[in-house]
């Protein structure tokens, strides 16, 4: 059987195609974005079993490049891709747990946290980047005059972007907010040798500037709009059904900014829905921070309009965004799975985040924004404790430990109530047993 996949414009009163191999970003009829189509009929050919099977025989197996959570799903991802030119560094395949003591202490018996920042980059952004930096050098091996290729981020995309480019031997340019990324993002294109703009603005700064260079057909556009990432990004959904056993979770709460990753989550799940893999579709959350929530704006109007607004400075900061690229694509996904939109204020992801912590989870402030958001809807009633609920977490903790840091020193410009700062005493056993003594007490007043 071949499968075949092709680029077709969303706006549905023009669904104008176009081949993977224009170098191409918006339709060239109506300038909306575009999105990756199957032909699903030809997908439909294999039984929904015979699926199933094929993908947990090759769940991280060492038959490469199956064994990634990506190309494992090859057929559904990017079907004509060759297996040489897929740059893959086994992707995906990401742990869920059962965040037990968690959701004891909020009210929800049975949450699961998808790790999603547990890759080699740190963050799910590789979980697209494979698939993008492996088609540009499919393209590049068809003679495409492509040089490098560049994104704005607000700290992961350049991270997976410079690694996937250094593992294919492809030249990355980042552009970053100057002074708004962690220490740790910024090593990383660093590191693996991309070139680093540091511009003085702000990510929607950064975003406006790379659009007007990758105009040019040699400097190839990574971010997501470009809907080869969207592919690889819609793994997280499909992986985590397979992952308990081909059955649909109540509801899988993500955080958002650029409103990519909640479409690729959603396309994903309609994906297999479409192909009988799964017959109901989960609740969709999107969590929002406070100081950067266009889309719980919109939401909390119905999205009867959209309006960009000036992101204001978050401890969120990969999703410290205010024009989201993906807006109508973000609200096509939470129309079709009844979804709600929340946000979170920076005491509320922080102590969230915090909170996960003291009950052995290392949270990013993007997945502290994602369990604020469960805090309350549970709170509300609008969330059940019986539900099966799934958070997915984009980052990894160590990514951020400067807010950490501030959280547990103290220094937010709000309480930090689970703040645990290290107890400095002379090296004197006397010294340390009666501060244990003191602090071993008070530990136990605060845990009973
Ligand atoms: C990119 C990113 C997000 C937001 O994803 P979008 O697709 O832009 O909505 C959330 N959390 C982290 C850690 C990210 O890097
Ligand atoms: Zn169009």
């Amino acid at each position: 059987m071949s499968y075949r996949a092709w680029f077709q414009c969303i706006n549905e009163k023009c669904s104008e195609t176009y081949p993977l191999n224009t170098v191409i970003y918006r339709c060239k009829s109506c300038d909306s974005l575009l999105e990756v189509r199957h032909d699903m009929q030809a997908l439909a050919h294999r039984s929904a079993k015979a699926w199933m099977k094929l993908f947990e025989d090759r769940y991280k197996s060492t038959q490469w490049p199956y064994g990634s959570g990506i190309w494992g799903k090859k057929e559904w991802v990017l079907p004509q891709i060759h297996d040489d030119n897929i740059v893959s560094l086994y992707e995906g395949g990401t742990n869920l747990f059962w965040a037990e003591r968690f959701g004891k202490l909020i009210g929800v018996d049975n949450l699961w946290l998808k790790l999603c920042g547990n890759s080699h980059s740190g963050s799910f952004k590789d979980l697209g980047m494979t698939v993008l930096v492996s088609q540009v050098k499919q393209m590049i091996s068809e003679g495409a005059p492509i040089q490098a290729v560049a994104c704005a981020s607000t700290g992961d995309t350049s991270a997976a972007l410079a690694t996937y480019c250094a593992a294919a031997g492809i030249q990355s340019i980042v552009l970053l907010p100057k002074g708004k990324i962690s220490i740790a993002q910024l090593v990383q294109p660093i590191a693996n040798g991309a070139l680093v703009l540091s511009l003085d603005t702000d990510f929607d700064g950064c975003m406006r500037v790379v659009q007007e260079i990758t105009k040019d057909e040699t400097i190839y556009l990574a971010n997501s709009m470009n809907s080869l990432r969207i592919e690889g990004q819609k793994t997280v959904g499909i992986e985590i059904v397979q992952q308990f056993d081909w059955e649909v979770p109540d509801v899988i709460i993500i955080p958002g900014g650029n409103l990519g990753n909640v479409s690729a989550l959603g396309s994903g799940l309609l994906m297999m829905r479409d192909l009988g893999l799964i017959s109901r579709l989960p609740r969709i959350v999107v969590a929002q921070a406070e100081r950067a929530n266009p889309l719980y704006r919109s939401y909390q109007k119905n999205f009867a309009s959209f309006e960009p607004i000036q992101a204001q400075k978050t401890l969120a900061s990969a999703i410290q965004i205010g024009n989201p690229v993906s807006i109508e694509k973000a609200i096509r996904t939470i129309r079709q799975f009844n979804g709600i939109v929340m946000d979170a204020t920076e005491q509320e992801l922080a102590d969230a985040a915090a909170l996960g912590d003291t009950t052995g989870m290392f949270n990013c402030p993007h997945t502290g924004v994602a369990l604020a958001a469960l805090r309350k809807l549970l709170k509300s009633g609008t969330i059940d404790r019986s539900e099966h609920v799934v958070v997915i977490s984009t980052a990894h903790g160590l990514k951020f430990t400067d807010f950490k840091v501030q959280y547990h020193e103290g220094k937010m410009d709000f309480p930090c109530q689970y703040a645990n700062k290290p107890i400095e005493l002379p090296p004197t056993v006397d010294a340390v047993k009666e501060a244990l003594q003191h602090a071993l007490k008070k530990r136990s007043s605060k845990n009973g």
